[in-house]
């Protein structure tokens, strides 16, 4: 198994070091080709407006590389950055993304830089021990569509959610030292490596690049 970590912007070193230690080899991925040989990919915290700007300006088609992966069956989580990367809307903006999953979100939800902040949150997905999540600068899931699992929530709203192949957290888990979350990805990519062997798929997913 080989995981896939978007490299164009954001913390990818982070999630490349979690997903090591969760004993699995990773492509960083920079170019559209790099895509032929991931079982899964993670894209990472940044900031959503420069990876909007290169949908505009991508010569290697890696985002419509991205969506076919996607319908594949491929699995793909998003963390905060990716997550708004992932979604179908975003309050008030239509900035470029892939809208790969039912969910609207908002936006730099907790404020700006100063109001991040780290708190526990019980994730029954993960096991009985609570998560120690990491806010900076995070959005917040607002709406999810009926194929929707919300997996998490805080006093502002959902911050942790799945559909089908795809997995989204508003917060940080690769800035932790606890791999859960991380090993629920893995999970996801084990099934799809099984469900590709014995050839039992059926998606649901739709994919709809919404370049600007
Ligand atoms: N605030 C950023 C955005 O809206 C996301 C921040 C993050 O990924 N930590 O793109």
């Amino acid at each position: 198994m080989k995981i896939g970590v978007l490299a164009l912007q954001g913390d990818f070193a982070e999630h490349k070091r979690m997903i090591e230690a969760c004993g699995h080899e990773v492509q960083l991925v920079k170019h559209a080709v790099q895509l032929d040989d991931v079982d899964g990919l993670i894209v990472p915290g940044g900031e959503s407006t420069t990876i909007a700007k290169l949908t505009g300006n991508s010569t290697d088609c890696i985002f419509e590389k991205i969506l076919q992966r996607a319908q594949d069956g491929m699995p793909i989580y998003g963390t905060c950055m990716g997550t708004i990367f992932l979604s179908r809307d975003i309050e008030g903006s239509s900035q470029g993304r892939l809208a790969l999953m039912d969910i609207t979100v908002r936006r730099n939800a907790f404020g700006s830089q100063k109001f991040s902040r780290e708190e526990v949150v019980s994730i029954p997905a993960l096991g009985a021990e609570p998560f120690s999540v990491i806010f900076i600068r995070g959005p917040i899931i607002t709406k999810c569509g009926a194929d929707v699992e919300v997996l998490a929530q805080v006093d502002e709203g959902i911050v942790m959610a799945r559909q089908g192949n795809l997995l989204a957290t508003a917060f940080h888990p690769e800035l932790t030292s606890d791999l859960r979350v991380h090993r629920y990805f893995v999970r996801m990519v084990e099934q799809y490596l099984h469900d590709k062997r014995t050839s039992t798929m059926s998606f649901s997913v739709e994919p709809q690049l919404q370049f600007v």
